[in-house]
């Protein structure tokens, strides 16, 4: 068997949606959005279950997934409905839904739900993705409080630069959130995404933590304030991406490795074939040099990455050979550090894993 996988820690998974929650003081729904950003969503619930507040998906089909699999906690659809007609599931399934359009609302104002909704209603301050303008929002909050079929109604927004630790942009973000709310009454809130809860004082009554579930940085830079980092060093990696070697080959000096000769050998250099290429997720663009860990020992890639293999640079690790274990990602080799090597972000790596079977532990 093909000997590429993904080790995936469920421990790990609770004991990061334990800090989530500490740092956000209030109540967090775990993110599980595609597919657990690659951790398997229904095994990722199941492990959270018995303490997560509830859950939150990208799309009905993903909320569906995690009902069908018997998840009976509340899953949030962060983007609501896409079509008026899935508001029959959404009660079907007691489903919470995000409102971020005017169309939204008017389509809830016509439904006639069997059960009372859950409603979360989205400011736009400043993502400009989603979301309400401050004067529709106000509008909007109005009608929806008036509607009999409307049992909980929390305000939320999200942030667009919580991982860029030295830009006022989140303190912004947060002061028009608090303006546009301030003449409504009390309203439960919901701001904090992952950088939000490592990075900046949080506020609000529900957090959305997804990418620190999993126990990668969120942020956009490697060298982050000792604060953040006290928090950072206790999320726990939940993911090790790894594989084995498959061949070995001796090459002399100037002997080029792979697609493109893009590495030529300059000295006598042992080369190790890791059964692990871009087809499962691994970052095509990976430069040589990006590191890897060989039997738990640092090492670096060399050459370019294929589809189904890389290669890596066995000269130092004269202990390994052909069966050698090789970390693509985990424990020892961070993916958002291997992000950064590779021009990605921890989040498109993980989420992008594919064809490597999971393995629970
Ligand atoms: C994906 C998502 C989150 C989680 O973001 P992380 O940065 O992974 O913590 C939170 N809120 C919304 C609206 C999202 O779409």
């Amino acid at each position: 068997m093909r000997p590429a996988r993904a080790l995936i820690d469920l421990q790990a998974l609770r004991s990061n949606y334990g800090l989530a929650r500490e740092l956000g003081g209030g109540r967090a729904l775990a993110v599980v959005k595609a597919d657990a950003y690659g951790h398997g969503a229904v095994r990722c619930a199941q492990a959270l279950e018995a303490e997560a507040d509830g859950f939150a998906v990208a799309c009905i089909e993903e909320a569906l997934e995690l009902r069908e699999a018997g998840i009976r906690a509340p899953v949030l659809l962060l983007e609501g409905f896409f079509e008026a007609d899935e508001l029959a599931l959404v009660d079907a399934h007691g489903l919470w839904c995000v409102v971020h359009a005017s169309w939204q609302v008017e389509a809830l104002e016509r439904a006639r739900p069997a059960r009372p909704l859950n409603l979360w209603l989205k400011l736009d301050t400043g993502m400009h993705r989603v979301g309400l303008s401050p004067a529709e929002f106000v509008d909007a909050w109005q009608r929806l409080r008036a509607l009999p079929q409307v049992q909980a109604l929390v305000a939320m927004s999200h942030f667009a630069r919580a991982d860029e630790l030295d830009c006022d942009r989140t303190r912004e973000q947060t002061a028009a959130f608090e303006s546009t709310l301030a003449g409504l009454g009390a309203a439960t809130t919901s701001l904090a995404n992952s950088p939000g809860l490592l990075g900046w004082d949080p506020r609000g009554d529900w957090s959305r933590p997804g990418l620190m579930l999993y126990g990668a940085s969120p942020f956009a830079d490697g060298d982050v304030p000792d604060g953040a980092r006290a928090r950072l060093e206790r999320l726990q990696p939940v993911m090790r991406f790894e594989s084995r070697i498959i061949a070995v080959r001796e090459l002399a000096p100037g002997e080029p490795v792979g697609y493109g000769g893009r590495f030529v050998c300059e000295r006598p250099t042992r080369v190790g074939v890791v059964a692990a290429g871009y087809a499962d997720g691994y970052p095509q663009f990976a430069p040589t040099g990006t590191s890897v860990a060989i039997d738990d020992r640092p090492g670096r890639l060399i050459g370019r990455v294929s589809m189904d293999m890389l290669t890596v640079d066995l000269t130092d690790h004269p202990q390994a050979g052909l069966g050698s274990r090789v970390e693509l990602w985990g424990g020892q080799v961070r993916v958002a550090e291997l992000a950064r090597q590779a021009g990605s972000s921890a989040y498109a790596l993980l989420s992008g894993l594919k064809r490597v079977p999971l393995v629970y532990a």
